[in-house]
């Protein structure tokens, strides 16, 4: 998905909710489809004030729910108490998320499976899926063999 496409998609939607197109959720917009990878919302909070100071930390967690909405952002949680977000330009649907245990530096690998795992579940039970997910918890090679991962995070 181009990034005029994308922003067609995400205004479309604000105007079917009745939300207007402001400058600051663009920036917001545009400071979350350049990140490459996963993101929390105060990550992106400075990411968008780098685009617009006049972003607010309420707008942006106003922001993402939308984006989301409208598959422009996935949710991913890794049960750590925080939310990340992963820019959806790649399209594609069936992925599972690999979370290291020490830093939780997530990766995303296809996980083209998925699909048929789901319509089986439509086939024998005749449910409709609507969204699966996967997890790996993994450790990084450096954590593997120094018990330290380089990425590691303090809280
Ligand atoms: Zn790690």
């Amino acid at each position: 998905m181009s990034h005029v496409v994308a922003r067609e998609k995400f205004q479309a939607y604000l105007a079917s909710r009745g939300l207007r197109v402001t400058n600051q959720r663009l920036a917001i917009f545009a400071a979350a489809l350049a990140q490459t990878e996963h993101f929390t919302a105060e990550q992106l909070l400075d990411q968008a004030r780098a685009l617009d100071d006049s972003v607010s930390r309420a707008t942006v967690y106003r922001t993402l729910p939308l984006m989301t909405a409208c598959l422009l952002l996935r949710e991913v949680d890794i049960g750590s108490g925080e939310k990340f977000y992963f820019a959806t330009s790649s399209g594609a649907t069936e992925v599972a998320q690999v979370v290291c245990v020490d830093c939780h530096k997530i990766s995303e690998i296809n996980a083209p499976f998925m699909e048929w795992y789901g319509s089986t579940v439509a086939l024998k039970l005749g449910l409709k899926p609507i969204a699966q997910r996967l997890q790996v918890s993994a450790q990084c090679i450096a954590f593997h063999t120094s018990g330290r991962c380089p990425h590691h995070r303090k809280k």
